[in-house]
C-alpha cells in the first residue's frame, strides 16, 4: 500500500470569515496528518506568511491560494486560484481595490440593517478590515451580538442573502475576470463548489476559454455520487479535479471540517506539475 498522504486544497482563516489564525489553521492540519493545505481566503493573501513561516517547520506543504468572489447576476460563483505569489504588488493591488470594494458594500450594508431599526455595531465591524477582507459574514456576527439573530445562518436567511433587506449587490466583477486576473499572475484558476451554480456548463463555456485549469470536485459537503458526477465534467472538459473541506473553524460550517474532503493524492501531483511547468515555461 502506497502511503496516501491527506490533503485540503480550500481552507479560510480570519484574514477572511474563518476562526482561526493562519498559523494556527497550519498546526490544526499537521495534528491531522494533513500533508498538503491550500490557504484560501476570500479576496485576499494576506495570511499566506504567517501560513507558510508555521508550516515549514511542521512538514506540512502549504499551497498559496486565493479564493475570489464573483456574481454573474446576483449568483455567486467562486474562483479558486492556487500558487498566487504574494510579493506580487499588481496581484496585491488588485485584491486591495476588492477589499475596498468589500468595505463599502459592507459600510452600506450597516447603513442599511441600521435604518431597518437594528443598532449594530458598524466602527467594530469595518474595524475588521485592518486583519483582512470582510463581507457578509461579519455583518451576520454584528447582528447576533445585539441579538436580533441567533445564528450566522439566521442572519444569512432573513437579512443578508440576495433579495433580502439587509442586501445589497457586489459591485461588478466577473468570474472571466477573475479567471484573466489569476492567468496573468501565474495562478492557476480552478472553480469553487460547482453546485453554486446552477449552470454548470453555462460557467464553463465562459470561463475555460480565458484560461481555467480546474474544477473542485472532491469538495466536502458533496456525496459520493456528486463527486462522481463532477469527476465526469472534469474529464470531459480536461479540468483538474481538486478537492476541499472549505474549512472555517471547528464546527464553524457542517459538513466542512478540516480535512473532510476525499482529495486524492493524485489530483495534487497534477496540480503541482502544471505549476512546475508554468515556472519552467518562465
Ligand atoms: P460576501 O463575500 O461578503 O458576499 O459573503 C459571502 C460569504 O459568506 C461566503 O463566501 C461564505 O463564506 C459565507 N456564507 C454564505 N452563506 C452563509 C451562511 N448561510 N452562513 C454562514 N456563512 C455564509
Ligand atoms: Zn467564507
Ligand atoms: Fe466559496
Ligand atoms: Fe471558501
Amino acid at each position: 500500500m502506497t502511503t496516501e498522504s491527506r490533503i485540503d486544497l480550500h481552507t479560510h482563516t480570519n484574514v477572511s470569515d474563518g476562526q482561526d489564525t493562519p498559523a494556527g489553521l497550519v498546526h490544526a492540519a499537521a495534528r491531522q496528518g494533513i500533508s498538503v493545505l491550500g490557504l484560501t481566503d476570500h479576496d485576499t493573501m494576506a495570511g499566506l506568511d504567517a501560513a507558510a513561516e508555521a508550516a515549514s517547520g511542521l512538514g506540512v506543504t502549504l499551497v498559496p491560494g486565493v479564493e475570489l468572489s464573483t456574481t454573474v447576476d446576483r449568483a455567486e460563483v467562486h474562483i479558486l486560484g492556487y500558487f498566487v505569489d504574494n510579493r506580487d504588488d499588481g496581484l496585491l493591488a488588485r485584491l486591495d481595490d476588492l477589499a475596498q470594494s468589500r468595505i463599502r458594500r459592507v459600510t452600506q450594508m450597516i447603513e442599511r440593517l441600521q435604518g431597518l431599526g437594528y443598532p449594530i455595531d458598524g466602527d467594530a465591524i469595518l474595524a475588521e478590515s485592518e486583519v483582512g477582507s470582510i463581507g457578509r459574514p461579519h455583518v451576520a456576527r454584528g447582528l447576533m451580538e445585539i441579538g436580533a439573530v441567533e445564528s450566522v445562518n439566521e442572519a444569512f436567511d432573513r437579512f443578508l442573502k440576495a433579495g433580502r433587506p439587509g442586501y445589497v449587490p457586489r459591485e461588478p466583477f466577473s468570474p472571466e475576470d477573475a479567471v484573466r486576473l489569476l492567468v496573468e499572475h501565474q495562478a492557476i484558476p480552478v472553480l469553487a463548489h460547482p453546485f453554486s451554480t446552477r449552470d454548470i456548463e453555462g460557467i464553463l463555456k465562459r470561463v475555460v476559454p480565458v484560461g481555467l485549469k480546474g474544477f473542485e470536485t472532491y469538495y466536502a459537503e458533496y456525496s459520493p455520487e456528486q463527486h462522481a458526477e463532477l469527476r465526469a465534467i472534469a474529464d470531459a472538459w480536461e479540468l483538474i479535479p481538486t478537492g476541499g473541506s472549505d474549512f472555517h473553524g471547528a464546527g464553524v460550517r457542517e459538513g466542512r471540517e478540516l480535512g473532510s474532503a476525499p482529495v486524492p493524492t493524485e489530483v495534487w501531483e497534477r496540480l503541482s506539475r502544471l505549476h512546475r511547468s508554468m515556472d519552467d515555461a518562465g
